[in-house]
């Protein structure tokens, strides 16, 4: 789940970005509506999700929102603002917001709204996805290996691991390439060696096979990666 984050405030920002991460969600994070507008025509960045700040220095968040659906595009938007009264609301939900939340809040809050945000939105992944034995949780983040006998085998995973499951998870079907993980998985102002995606890769087989799952991700030699064909309906 990839998260465009539009804050011009940084500690405000940096505590959301901090948040978010620990909840593991790839985040990007804008500090003024030029800079988000350019993520958001980055085509070859999906977000699942944007967070945008009302009141920003040049373009307003609910004026990304308004671009966005004049494009058709559905990413779900979640406004922040100090604005409380009712025709604010009224503003920002007709321009197209999805949520709504109000400064200050408690980040469990936000959280949360995120949270119901994926159980409602048709674009948005379901609250588990079931790849042949792996199961993974969007509710609490976490990820569990069937077992032969039935039962469910918990699997630790980092965020990084985490994030790359899901990608592969959420594409059960596809030839991923590196460089399609490197653009979906990794954040935009993070430098990032060639070799990094082969090792995170690595690991997380590692772990798989750990709990008897040791074939779930194959590599396809020259192409890429894919959930390897047993699993993937
Ligand atoms: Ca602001």
């Amino acid at each position: 789940m990839r998260v465009l984050l539009v804050e011009d405030e940084p500690d405000l920002g940096t505590a959301i970005k901090w948040a978010l991460k620990q909840e593991k969600y790839v985040v990007d994070w804008a500090q003024d509506g030029h800079e988000a507008w350019e993520y958001l025509q980055q085509q070859w960045t999906h977000y699942t999700v944007g967070i945008f700040d009302w009141m920003l220095p040049d373009i307003m968040g609910v004026e990304l929102c308004r671009r966005l659906r004049q494009r058709q595009n559905l990413l779900p938007v979640l406004i922040l603002t100090a604005k409380d009264r009712l025709q604010d609301k009224v503003m920002g939900l007709d321009a197209g917001a999805d949520d709504y939340l109000v400064k200050p809040f408690e980040m469990e809050e936000l959280l949360a709204r995120l949270r119901a945000l994926q159980r409602r939105s048709p674009v948005l992944p379901r609250q588990q996805l079931q790849v042949g034995p792996i199961c993974l949780n969007y509710t609490d983040r976490t990820v569990y290996c069937q077992q032969a006998d039935g039962r469910l085998e918990p699997v630790s995973l980092t965020n990084k691991e985490f994030q790359l499951l899901e990608y592969f998870m959420s594409h059960p079907q596809q030839i991923v390439t590196k460089d399609q993980l490197l653009s979906q998985i990794w954040e935009m102002e993070v430098e990032v060696g060639s070799n990094v995606v082969a090792a995170q890769i690595r690991l997380l087989r590692r772990k798989l096979a750990e709990k008897g799952c040791s074939d779930f991700i194959e590599t396809l030699p020259s192409m890429g990666y894919r959930v390897h064909s047993i699993y993937a309906k």
